[in-house]
């Protein structure tokens, strides 16, 4: 054993949370390599978040919000509860370090160096650490590895580096993702001070390069990319996703929200064709250990398409994701696509009337908040109101309206912005989300100060917003005042109007791609602040009497809304089970 382990498992011997974490360790105490290793590639993050919630970590709302945003928006359940500000990173990684019987990593105390085995640019893409140990490498034979990882649940590059350390020893640990990164801005800074300025430079030969680009220019590499994106445009999807598992090449399409495979590139085309990609979005063909993000407009049958790009390094190469921006649809829902009821339009219309006061959209990402933000600035814009938005990203240019892009590396966070934005004198502020204290503060003082604010929020439900608003630090008598409504959305897929015949042949629809369902369709809940409901939150601020109060007014909860979708032959039972979760329906009176 080497001092660098010794140091590591010293940290976490009092920590193991489970039964199953024991029985990985040696008599010794260390964390047996194999234990650790199929620990890691065993790990369930919703079980995680159970535990957590059995131990009191966090509370059952948040796991069920943590999931929910999870599975809305393809990221993982652990990054979700931290971005939602459940939790810290640092102490999810103590909670993380102890479930699974994983040393606990921390940049200042770390003793190996990062090993090349693994490119650097995949190390910090995939928020993951491979450290070579210091004992080890001195002699030679350094086939001692450590891995340390912020999420164990992203099983897809964990077992990329498993695979290229197939021999090695390798020890699992567990660390903050800020934490990883510092380890690598602090390498990379070493490396750019010892070397010659030339170190950054390509590291592809010229020949090379010029033979991919002058293969990226010949008509099989041109055809395969035009009918990739016309077949994503036919299937209405809003991403293309061109990489690599495990080696080979894989092309998916996002349809709905959901992955679709299609017939892959050949693997001889794969790089011409990322080379075809970034010499359209003008990006640098040479690079491929950095991320790089670039445009693409193209005409297509006709029309222009918008792509937005961006390629990040990998395990194998790069891989790269093409967001389809079609300017007849924002967020992927058309304005068309919001199927706003009669009560609910004449509830945005008396928003728009409003002189101040704030209005939430909730839902989790991927719900088409930004379509029903839009929607609703454009009531307020014809009534020749002066308008900024401060966005990350500004997604839709808006003709007439101020728009500022949040960046949160020089600074300008939503908080700053809006500070700068009060100063400009407007009568309507878009704030694109609601991350933070800080930020609910800057919004309620321009709500309060004759101001109509809309904004986002992470919520599960329109009653839920005003209670998350308080427990996020918002005095209870200050949301009474300054939040008008709140409203809360999901998608739910159409169903195939090509192949929905009583028959229910669908695996050949061409339309649909045989998924039964195509285009989507907001369902929404309205919340407006009325008498009762201030009555409720400042008596006690229970979310059921809020509730409650709601439903005596009026109220329509989603899945009623739902439920009237399905009536009307628009989706069936089974998407809103699967969009609203099968609770929601359970849940019904
Ligand atoms: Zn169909």
């Amino acid at each position: 054993m080497t001092s660098a382990d010794r140091d590591i498992s010293t940290t976490v011997e009092a920590k193991s949370l489970t039964d199953a974490a024991s029985a990985q360790r040696t008599s010794s105490g260390r964390t047996a390599p194999d234990g650790s290793r199929a620990a890691l590639l065993a790990f369930d993050a919703s079980v995680f978040l159970s535990t957590l919630v059995e131990r009191d970590e966090i509370s059952g709302t948040d796991q069920r919000l943590a999931l929910e945003v999870a599975r809305q928006s393809g990221v993982s359940p652990l990054r979700a509860i931290v971005d939602l500000g459940v939790i810290s990173e640092e102490a999810l990684a103590d909670l993380l370090a102890g479930a699974m019987g994983a040393a606990r990593w921390r940049a200042k105390e770390s003793r190996g160096f990062i090993s090349d085995r693994a490119p650097r640019a995949f190390q910090r893409s995939a928020s993951l650490l491979l450290l070579e140990d210091e004992a080890g490498a001195a002699d030679g034979a350094s086939d001692a590895h450590t891995l340390v990882v912020a999420d164990p649940s992203d099983r897809r590059n964990v077992r990329a580096v498993f695979q290229i350390c197939d021999h090695a020893h390798i020890a699992v640990a567990i660390g903050a993702a800020s934490d990883i990164h510092a380890a690598l801005d602090a390498e990379e800074n070493e490396d750019r001070a010892e070397t010659a300025p030339d170190a950054s430079a390509p590291i592809d030969v010229t020949g090379e390069l010029s033979a991919l680009r002058d293969m990226a220019s010949e008509a099989p590499v041109i055809r395969f990319f035009n009918q990739t994106i016309e077949r994503a445009l036919d299937l209405g999807a809003s991403d293309v996703h061109v990489e690599r598992y495990d080696r080979a090449p894989s092309l998916r399409l996002r349809v709905d929200g959901f992955l679709v495979e299609q017939p892959p590139p050949p693997d001889a085309l794969f790089e011409a064709l990322l080379c075809r990609i970034k010499i359209l979005a003008s990006l640098d063909i040479s690079q491929r250990r950095k991320a790089q993000d670039g445009r693409i407009r193209l005409r297509l049958r006709g029309r222009m398409v918008d792509l937005r790009v961006s390629l990040i390094p990998t395990m194998y190469g790069q891989d790269a994701a093409i967001r389809i921006q079609d300017r007849k649809k924002l967020s992927g829902v058309g304005l068309q696509d919001l199927g706003f009821f009669d009560e609910q339009s004449a509830w945005l219309d008396r928003i728009a009337r409003k002189s101040h006061g704030i209005v939430l959209i909730t839902g989790p990402t991927g719900s088409g908040k930004t379509t029903t933000l839009y929607a609703l600035l454009n009531r307020l814009a014809a009534v020749d109101r002066k308008i900024i938005t401060v966005e990350d990203p500004v997604e839709f240019a808006m003709a007439g309206v101020n728009q500022i892009q949040v960046n949160t590396e020089t600074g300008l966070g939503f908080a700053t912005a809006l500070r700068h934005v009060l100063r400009h004198d407007p009568d309507v502020i878009l704030v694109g989300e609601i991350r933070d204290a800080e930020t609910a503060q800057m919004a309620f003082q321009a709500a309060l100060t004759g101001h109509m604010v809309l904004s986002t929020l992470h919520t599960n439900d329109a009653p839920g917003t005003f209670i998350r608003l308080i427990e996020m630090g918002v005095e209870p008598y200050l949301v009474t005042a300054a939040v008008a409504g709140a409203t809360a959305q999901r998608l739910l897929r159409k169903i195939c109007c090509a192949c929905s015949n009583e028959a229910g042949a669908r695996a050949s629809c061409d339309t649909c791609a045989g998924l039964g369902y195509k285009g989507r369709v907001a369902v929404m809940e309205l919340a407006e602040m009325s008498t009762a409901v201030k009555r409720a939150l400042g008596d006690a601020a229970d979310e059921r009497q809020v509730r409650e109060a709601l439903l005596a007014e009026g109220y329509a909860p989603m899945r009623e809304m739902a439920q009237r979708l399905v009536e009307a032959g628009v989706t069936d039972n089974a998407e809103v089970a699967r969009a609203l979760g099968a609770s929601a329906i359970e849940q019904e009176p």
